[in-house]
């Protein structure tokens, strides 16, 4: 027995399916999601599962209160549930792999259309253009093969990306709420915890701090006899770096803008082009803004980047 939830019905539609694995194929084929391949017992009509991918872009992604809304409409309507925290969870799967599923089209898609491209022109010194991603991401930015003629104006960064972090997209580090994220097979927009997290210790290392949040070690100041000087390989004053040091270290205090006692992730950094296309996305799983996602994220871009592309930056860590 499965419930059909149409998106055109105030009350669920009680189907007469048998357990088949070729039924799941035969529902996607009448407009129907199935939240298992095997023995589903819940289709979600594509359209609302659309409304709702749409509406999960507008506001905080929350399935439960979608489905917890949902339900007392139904009850409204003399449909009632019979177990408890049963929608969230089949809906939740079927919200979940139609998502997949339209990446998986989105990037077949885009293979396709690859695979027709011209190829760029040999180099011994490296790719001559972004990366496919990129050019993939934003097609203004990256897309263009002749993207060194911007450069007749002096100083002119050839591609412009910003940065910022949001700290009201968080997880619950409550395994109740859900457990681990289900599998994701396609590609993400985020970055690898390894990536991160390498970019932390790299960070640390720098600083002469181990991981283990030890207290901060600060440069001594240039007293007035010394005058300003200059780090090996670094081309500002000391000043200037500590200037910069100290004021991201006081907007790292000042906000304190989410507990790791209560999300496992804290917020998002994202990376954008100058079009409010995303280009990559971190997690951060520490109580503030720190500079490590920050680095990550510009150490991805220029790991997609040819050597010689110059690249403009705005970042607001306040
Ligand atoms: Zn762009």
């Amino acid at each position: 027995q499965m419930k059909l939830l149409p998106f055109n019905a105030n009350r669920l539609v009680d189907g007469g399916f048998s357990i088949s694995l070729a039924y799941s194929s035969i529902l996607l084929s009448r407009g129907y999601f199935a939240c298992t391949p095997i023995a589903p017992s819940l289709a979600v009509d594509l359209q609302l599962l659309e409304l709702v991918k749409t509406l999960f872009v507008h506001i905080t992604p929350n399935t439960t209160a979608w489905c917890e809304t949902l339900e007392v409409f139904l009850a409204g309507r003399r449909y009632h549930l019979t177990t408890k925290d049963n929608l969230r969870r089949r809906f939740g799967n079927a919200y979940h792999w139609y998502s997949v599923l339209f990446m998986s089209a989105d990037d077949h898609l885009s293979n396709l259309i690859g695979t027709h491209r011209p190829l760029p022109p040999s180099s011994t010194e490296g790719p001559t253009r972004p990366s496919d991603y990129l050019r993939s991401r934003c097609t203004i930015c990256f897309g263009l093969d002749d993207w060194r003629k911007s450069r007749t104006l002096n100083l002119k960064p050839d591609v412009h990306t910003c940065i910022d972090a949001c700290f009201t997209q968080q997880r619950s580090s409550d395994q109740c709420g859900g457990g681990p994220d289900p599998p994701n097979p396609v590609r993400s927009v985020f970055l690898s915890d390894d990536e991160v997290t390498s970019m932390e210790v790299h960070v640390r290392s720098c600083r002469g701090r181990p991981l283990d949040r030890g207290h901060k070690r600060k440069r001594p100041a240039a007293t007035e006899e010394e005058g300003d000087d200059y780090e090996d390989g670094m081309r500002v004053p000391i000043s200037v770096l500590d200037g910069c040091g100290d004021s991201f270290l006081a907007a790292d205090e000042k906000h304190k803008k989410a507990s790791t006692q209560f999300f496992a992730d804290t917020g998002v950094m994202a990376m954008l082009c100058r079009h409010d296309r995303v280009l990559w996305l971190a997690n951060m799983t520490s109580a503030g803004e720190k500079q490590h996602y920050a680095l990550a994220l510009i150490k991805k871009l220029f790991d997609n980047l040819p050597t010689d592309m110059t690249v403009g930056l705005l970042y607001d860590i306040g």
